[in-house]
Parts: C-alpha cells; structure tokens; sequence
C-alpha cells in the first residue's frame, strides 16, 4: 500500500466526485427518457380515444340522417312516417356499460379528493385525466373482469405497454409489480382469489359468462358505490349520468 499523501487524498475525493457526476448523469437522462416515453404514450392513448369517440359520431349521425332522408322521401311520396325505435341493450354492450362504471369506481377509490392517485404498476403520482381502470387479468376472463381486485387505478403509460400493442418483457415488468401491489392494497386471499377464478373460468368457460340477468342485479349496485364515492371528490362531475342512462335503458320498450 501506497502511503497517503495531502495529494493523494484530494485526488481519490476529486475522482470519487467525477464517478459520482457520471454516474448521476446517466441517471438524470434516464430519468427524462423515461418521462418522455410516458407522455408519449399518454398521447398516444388520448388521441386513440378522440379518434375512436369521433368514429362512433360519425356512424350515430350518418344513420340518423339517413333515416330522416327516408322519411322525408316518404313524406314527398305521401307515406305515413316510419317511427325508429332504438334497440335494447345486447348482453354485450350491458357488460361494457358496466365495465365502464368499474372501471371509474377504481379510479375513484384509489384517487385523493383532487383526483391524484398513484399508478397500480409503476408507482408513480399521476393525476384523474393521467389514470385508467387497468385490469392486471384480462377482462376476456368473464369471471373476474368485474372484480374489484382486479381493477385498479393505472396510468395510460403502463395500461399501454400492458395492452395489445405494448412490449411483452415490458409488460412482465409492470404486471409483476401490479401484482405485488394487490397482495399490498387488496391483500393476499384477494389475490389468490384472482388466480383461482381465472384458472377455474380456463376449464369451464362456459359456466363464468355474465348472464342479463346477473348483471341487472349488479348494475344497479355499481351505480349507487359511483354515486357515493363521488361525493368525496372536489374536482368536476361526471360526464356520464350513469344511472339516467341505465334507467332509460330499462323503460326503453
Ligand atoms: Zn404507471
């Protein structure tokens, strides 16, 4: 060993110092990298949505108008008018409005009264328009696509790399550490519940499926919980009258 000098001190600091810049700058930049990718995906996700909320306008208006240019055609040929009467509710379309509904309880239960909640997968403090109701399991799995374990608030970022278009080691990431997170917030029994309905539902499918019936006894459930968690947030309402549509889907004949 060499004997230590004033010198020789200084400069074992000086290059600890210069480690330590390096160092820290690699993280630094993989700090903005990180922020970057997120945001991008943010958009990403927010400009699908306006896209796909812009198709659904188009074919709502497209067949409205048609229908009012057959019956003003009638009424030129001197036709009674033909009354359109929307269709009820598909099994379908009963279990996506009551995704929907679950999906902003999750957010709604796992958000302070600002609307600020931390992300199920990467931690992060996100806020309302930042967060989704992402399901660590598939909501193809009938079973559990309801469960509140298995919805948990999100952000756009992870719910993206999560979902078809997304990384695959990526993606075991984010859901490893989704899942340490339900044994956290839900407990390990809710956990377990998950995996044993879903390796349950994987053997008899069939048995699993949402019937109308089953989900005219939740809805209404569903509503009343988004109703009540509302109440403790300061930020705007709902866009969607939940309950209003729900009930005007029941009298509809
Ligand atoms: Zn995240």
């Amino acid at each position: 060993m060499t004997k230590k000098t004033k010198e020789s001190i200084a400069q074992s600091w000086e290059h600890k110092y210069k480690q330590y810049c390096f160092n820290a700058r690699i993280k630094k930049e993989q700090k903005i990298d990180r922020i970057r990718e997120q945001n991008q995906k943010n958009l990403e996700y927010q400009i699908e949505k306006i896209n796909r909320k812009h198709q659904s306008d188009l074919s709502k208006k497209k067949l409205e108008y048609e229908r009012k240019a057959k019956n003003e055609i009638r009424a030129l040929d001197g036709k009674p008018q033909r009354e359109y009467k929307t269709k009820h509710w598909t099994r379908n379309q009963k279990l996506q409005f009551a995704l929907d509904i679950a999906q902003e309880n999750s957010k709604l239960r796992d958000t302070d009264k600002n609307g600020e909640g931390f992300c199920i997968s990467c931690n992060q403090k996100k806020s309302w328009s930042e967060l989704a109701g992402g399901h660590r399991y598939s909501r193809m799995f009938q079973s559990i696509c309801l469960h509140k374990a298995n919805i948990n608030a999100q952000c756009h970022s992870c719910n993206w790399t999560t979902g078809p278009s997304g990384c695959i080691l990526e993606a075991e990431k984010i859901n490893t550490e989704y899942e340490k997170n339900i044994i956290k917030k839900r407990g390990e029994d809710k956990f377990l519940e998950l995996q044993l309905m879903k390796q349950e539902e994987l053997s008899n499918p069939v048995a699993y499926k949402w019937t109308e019936i089953k989900l005219d006894e939740l809805i209404p459930d569903l509503i009343t919980e988004n109703e009540r968690l509302w109440e403790t947030k300061n930020f705007y309402k709902p866009k969607k009258n939940w309950r209003k549509i729900y009930e005007k889907e029941l009298k509809r004949e």
